[in-house]
Parts: C-alpha cells; sequence; structure tokens
C-alpha cells in the first residue's frame, strides 16, 4: 500500500510540528553528546532545565543494552531528547518533514518516574528500573516503526497499525497494552525483553502487527 500524499501532509504536521517541534522548543539550550553502542549511534540532546538527563540516559543506554543482548538489531542511527517540561510525553517520532525516516525518541518528566498508567514499566520488575523498562518499551516502537516503514502511520489501509487490539489478549499483557495495536506491540515487546513469557495467542496477534523479531 501506499499512504497519500494529504495523508503524508497531515502526519508531518500532527507528529513532527505539532509533536516533535513543540518538544524539542520546549527547551532552548541543549548540550549534546554522541554514544555508539554495538554499532548503532545515539546523538543525545539533553535540555539544559532537564534535571532528570542525566538518570534517563543512564536508562536509555541500559534499554538498548537489554534490547540488542536479546537479540533485537536497531536502527544505526536514533536521536535521544530529554527535556523537562510537563507536556513532552515519553515518545517516538518517525518521519521528517521530507517523509524521510527518522528514529526520535523524546523523555518527558514521567520517563523514570512512577504514574497511575497500567504499563509494564510500571509495574514491578526486579533488576529493572522505570526508566529502563521505559526506554524499553520506546526502543519497541522504533524497531516496530523500522520494520512497518511507513505503513506504521498508516490509517485505515491494510498494513497499517492503527486502532485497537483485541481485548483478550492485551489483558495479558497490559493495561495500556489494550488502548492502541502499536502499545500492545510496544508493551508485548517490553516484556518479553525483561522476561516476560506470552501466551501462543500473544504472540500471535503481536505477529499479525508486525511487531519486531529477533535478528
Ligand atoms: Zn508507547
Amino acid at each position: 500500500m501506499t499512504v497519500s500524499a494529504q495523508r503524508k501532509q497531515d502526519m508531518i504536521q500532527m507528529e513532527y510540528a505539532s509533536g516533535f517541534l513543540k518538544a524539542l522548543y520546549s527547551e532552548k539550550v541543549y548540550t549534546q553528546e554522541t554514544y555508539n553502542y554495538s554499532g548503532v549511534t545515539c546523538y543525545i540532546f539533553k535540555g539544559t532545565t532537564d534535571a532528570g538527563s542525566a538518570e534517563k540516559l543512564v536508562a536509555f543506554k541500559a534499554a538498548l543494552t537489554s534490547v540488542v543482548e536479546f537479540g533485537f538489531t536497531p536502527p544505526p542511527v536514533m536521536r535521544v531528547y530529554c527535556m523537562s517540561s510537563g507536556n513532552v510525553q515519553n515518545r517516538v517520532f518517525t518521519r521528517d518533514p521530507g517523509w524521510n525516516a527518522i528514529y526520535y525518541i523524546t523523555l518527558g518528566p514521567t520517563t523514570c518516574t512512577p504514574s497511575s498508567v497500567a504499563s509494564i514499566s510500571n509495574s514491578v520488575h526486579p533488576g529493572f528500573t522505570k526508566g529502563h523498562v521505559t526506554c524499553i518499551h520506546e526502543l519497541g516502537h522504533v524497531l516496530h516503526a523500522a520494520r512497518l516503514g511507513e505503513n506504521f502511520l498508516a490509517v485505515n489501509a491494510e498494513g497499517g497499525c492503527t486502532g485497537a487490539p483485541s481485548g483478550a489478549n492485551a489483558v495479558q499483557v497490559s493495561g495500556y497494552a489494550g488502548g492502541a495495536k502499536k502499545e500492545f506491540v510496544a508493551e508485548t515487546f517490553a516484556g518479553m525483553v525483561i522476561g516476560r513469557t506470552y501466551s501462543a495467542e500473544v504472540m500471535k496477534e503481536y505477529r499479525l502487527y508486525n511487531g519486531p523479531e529477533v535478528g
């Protein structure tokens, strides 16, 4: 399938302009560093008002290590942004204004701080901090987007990944997994990486949405 030109423009406006740029401009000044790990180059931008950026980067690096050690292959270049504004979500952006593939992760104030969201990152796992699991979840979105290409953002089209998953399967993963197919995939991915195993039905649905595979 192909994504229509109008749909691309709508997504660029909604995702990049209203989402990423708004988050980006929430910090006036960034300090930058580069992190290389296992063939992956991460350009890291730390908002100077974000007192939590050091803790977030510990969590992100731990997550990248966990994902690679599990056997997944992330895209070769990513960007990670640390922001303090309450408006910034933990979120992945996958297309730039020219519709080129990008893998930008924004980390807001809830990356390392538990909240009431019924997600895997907010449940307790010995050996894993909240931030570690949050970043594994976000890397799940990155790998899913890399696998699906522009269909990651397609709507109402065969091969797209929008709408809600099966409730009977999502409930086996987490409450948050039930909200959207993309979240079902990222939550299942995070669960797998931290050592959970899932039923054949859950894994069948994960593969139906082209969830990331080891390799
Ligand atoms: Zn998510």
